[in-house]
């Protein structure tokens, strides 16, 4: 039940939500899942198309998921979470949060942003069979050190 993912692409989704402070960034995350263990490979950053409140809700087109898709699909990817900010509020799913995550067995990344600077990072598996039956449950972040040989380039 871990979500791992590369230093340089931690930073990335990081820098992602320091960016667009004091409104939320949102983002598609792929890669691949063999279980609870995810692993990200690709961010795709996302339009936040609420505009009428960005501040404490997100929203990701359904365009942008067919694109992100179709782009996964070519490097054998397949969308595995899904990130966006809290500026200025805790990194913990709200209830809103829980109500619009449908994707089972996907990776919703919150991070918390103070002030313009990102502090935790959580991710949390939405687990279960159904809509009805699902769960955000937490899970462990594994970041990858800067010179790993996971780390790709480019
Ligand atoms: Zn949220």
């Amino acid at each position: 039940m871990t979500l791992s993912l590369s230093h340089r692409l931690y930073g990335e989704l990081r820098a992602h939500c320091e960016q667009t402070y004091p409104h939320e960034c949102c983002g598609i995350l792929l890669g691949r899942a063999d279980g609870g263990a995810i692993t990200v490979h690709r961010l795709l950053r996302a339009g936040n198309t609420r505009t009428d409140s960005a501040h404490n809700r997100y929203h990701i087109a359904p365009q942008e998921l067919i694109t992100a898709q179709r782009e996964g699909r070519k490097a054998g990817l397949e969308i595995v979470g899904f990130y966006h900010s809290h500026p200025d509020h805790p990194a913990m799913w709200s209830p809103t949060d829980f109500a619009e995550a449908h994707w089972l067995g996907c990776a919703y990344v919150i991070t918390a942003v103070e002030q313009g600077r990102a502090t935790v990072t959580n991710s949390f598996l939405l687990t279960g069979a159904d809509e009805e039956g699902k769960a955000f449950l937490q899970q462990s972040i594994l970041v990858s050190p800067p010179d790993s040989a996971s780390e790709s380039a480019g």
